[in-house]
């Protein structure tokens, strides 16, 4: 420890105590710099403005006491190492304290300075160690995905080569073959199919390890989403001759999800599910409302099948799990699936677990939240606790001429959500997530905490952005963007900003549905029109 850099927090109330430590401080360091303050909201505010070498702490303070008082300097300073001030009575939890991160406890009765100086040294070379333990950790963790994702890219392009040459050999480009190649091609096609998701998992592991995975939440119908899984994988349960059953209650609310992501979840569950029942089984999807949690659908996947080991229940959703009974020739995973589905859901603000009875059957489950678009709007249309003076909802309409390929016209409305995000201050200003399309345009929204005229530097700045897209570069496609007002703060407006908001919201869920051409709209003749 360098002294000329030595400085020590001490967040100590008694003056008595405070002042014996300062001594020894002193008395065993004499370049030391001493800031005592009484209260740990003192102690916090000092650690934001300045982080000393050390924080010597007090558990039990005017404003905080026991676990409470660590937990809170450790989560201001998790760099600075703390040590712990005990009295007598409270070493228990001063251990609890070192368990959770602080560096040392002190006895206050037993501190001398030779001691106390020692102890202060330790901590401080403890603490440095510690963090370069962690920051190799990361190097190492980094470096492992990175090698993973390498790997698993590299693996993908001889795989995406054998498939297509057994499939061209499977369909008789390359001349007639008899029966029994076709069956030997067709279990090599099988193969390489399940390598592929295989290596599709992995990487999908490694993203959401370091953080990179992505969902792009939108206005979906679960039910819809549920009856397009269902209807991927009737003929895997057809062929395992497993019933695959759906309770949906079609009147549940719009979700918000990322459509593909939601859909990936669903496909595995019931993947799995088809894969643990035996022939004659059945695996059945359902979603509801429960009444205790109105702000989330809930939805389950159940089978018949064997079930899951109690001890086993706990860690199916770990990375790399399979129940070693489970893993036979037919087992086609690496384990990752679940961890995979969960971090999918958590992303998409739900939460998954499972419950099961050995022998019975399974039930997966998981919650996606409702759609509201008031919640999304809330913090960006208030400010100070007020509705903000003037709200505008810009239109973006782009409409490919018939010749473009529609096939990346899902790439196309991707990178256009990219390229307004550019264009608005995230804290006044919101893209709204996709809410549908007309058929044959995109139209997206953006609410903007601005005016009719300040509307129009924004509109100019979209305009310039969304011109960069290939699709109007090469003339195929045409761009319009309109701006109406939203309803704003009214001086005589009595309603609570939660009401107020909810105005806004209505007015604008109206104007988009006229946008996308499900409601007329008597607002129409009002909005001022900016065709490209
Ligand atoms: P994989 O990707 O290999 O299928 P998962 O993460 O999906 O792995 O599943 C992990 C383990 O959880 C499986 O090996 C199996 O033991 C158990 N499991 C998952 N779903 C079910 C189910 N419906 N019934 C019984 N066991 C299941």
């Amino acid at each position: 420890m360098d002294p000329q850099a030595t400085s020590v927090l001490l967040i100590e109330d008694n003056p008595g105590d405070a002042d014996l430590v300062r001594l020894r401080l002193v008395e065993g360091r004499p370049a030391v710099r001493v800031n005592c303050v009484r209260r740990l909201s003192d102690g916090l505010a000092a650690l934001s403005n300045e982080m000393p070498s050390l924080v010597l702490l007090d558990l039990n303070l005017p404003d905080s006491h026991g676990a409470e008082t660590f937990r809170r300097v450790l989560e201001k300073a998790p760099n600075v190492p703390v040590v712990v001030l005990s009295g007598q009575d409270d070493e228990a939890l001063a251990i609890k304290a070192v368990h959770q991160g602080v560096q040392d406890y002190l006895i206050k009765g037993d501190i001398t300075s030779k001691h106390l100086e020692r102890a202060l040294r330790y901590a401080v070379e403890r603490q440095g160690l510690l963090r370069s333990l962690e920051i190799t950790r990361k190097q190492q963790l980094e470096f492992k995905n990175q090698f993973l994702s390498h790997v698993s890219h590299e693996l993908r392009t001889p795989l995406t080569c054998i498939h297509q040459y057994v499939t061209l050999l499977l369909d008789g480009l390359a001349g007639p073959i008899a029966p029994v190649q076709s069956d030997h091609l067709k279990t090599v096609l099988k193969s390489v199919s399940q390598l592929h998701a295989m290596i599709r998992d992995l990487l999908e592991a490694t993203r959401a390890e370091s953080g990179k995975l992505r969902v792009e939440p939108r206005c979906v119908s679960i039910g819809d989403l549920i009856a397009q899984a269902v209807t991927m994988m009737r003929p895997t349960a057809a062929e395992k001759r497993v019933g695959l059953e759906l309770a949906v209650d079609q009147r549940i609310p719009l979700v918000y999800a990322d459509p593909d992501r939601a859909l990936e979840v669903l496909i595995n569950l019931i993947d799995n599910g088809i894969k643990f029942t035996p022939p004659e089984g059945s695996v059945t999807v359902k979603a509801c409302v429960v009444e205790t949690d109105p702000s989330a659908v809930y939805i389950s996947v159940s089978d018949t099948g064997r079930g899951i080991n109690p001890g086993a229940l706990p860690l199916i959703f770990e990375r790399l799990y399979q129940d070693s009974e489970a893993v036979d020739g037919n087992r086609s995973g690496l384990g990752l699936g679940l961890y995979i589905a969960r971090e999918l859901v958590a992303l998409q603000g739900g939460r998954m677990w499972a419950a099961s009875e050995l022998g019975s059957g399974s039930t997966f489950s998981f919650t996606l939240p409702f759609f509201s678009l008031a919640k999304l709007l809330y913090p960006v249309v208030s400010c100070e606790g007020q509705l903000r003076e003037s709200l505008v909802l810009v239109r973006v309409e782009l409409t490919p001429l018939p010749i473009s390929l529609r096939g990346n016209w899902k790439e196309i409305c991707h990178q256009s959500l990219e390229l307004l995000r550019r264009c608005v201050y995230v804290d006044k200003d919101l893209v709204l997530p996709q809410m549908g399309n007309n058929g044959t345009a995109e139209t997206l929204f953006v609410v903007a905490s601005t005016d009719m005229a300040g509307v129009n530097i924004m509109m100019e700045r979209i305009r310039e952005q969304m011109n960069t897209l290939p699709l109007l570069q090469a003339g195929e496609g045409t761009l319009r963007v309109t701006a109406d007002s939203l309803p704003a703060r009214a001086a005589s407006d009595a309603r609570t900003l939660e009401q107020q908001v909810w105005g806004v919201s209505d007015c604008v869920t109206e104007m988009i549905l006229h946008g996308l051409g499900c409601k007329s709209n008597s607002k129409q003749e009002e909005s001022r029109e900016y065709a490209h």
